[in-house]
């Protein structure tokens, strides 16, 4: 009788064990499918602070004719500031 409740106990103690490492493994997936999706998307360099800003995040100026993205609209207004004077 005591023998059975110990196979009991180590039959819960390894679910949950297995249970955790599982949620652990779930949980890697999930962080490197998220770094997947950042390295995957395309990265543009910001000429006014040098930073490089996600593509489709970016602000995009067009100035003398090219399409520059900028990290945000202050760098954009102050590099484009730099060509107007
Ligand atoms: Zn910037």
């Amino acid at each position: 009788m005591i023998r059975a409740l110990f196979i009991l106990f180590l039959a819960m103690l390894v679910y949950s064990a297995v249970k955790t490492v599982l949620r652990a493994a779930g949980r890697t997936r999930q962080e490197e499918e998220r770094k997947a999706r950042i390295h995957g998307a395309e990265m543009v360099l910001d000429p006014q602070c040098r930073t490089y800003v996600i593509k489709d995040r970016a602000t995009a100026r067009r100035i003398k004719g090219d399409l520059i993205y900028f990290c945000s609209e202050d760098c954009a207004n102050k590099h484009e500031a730099q060509f107007r004077a």
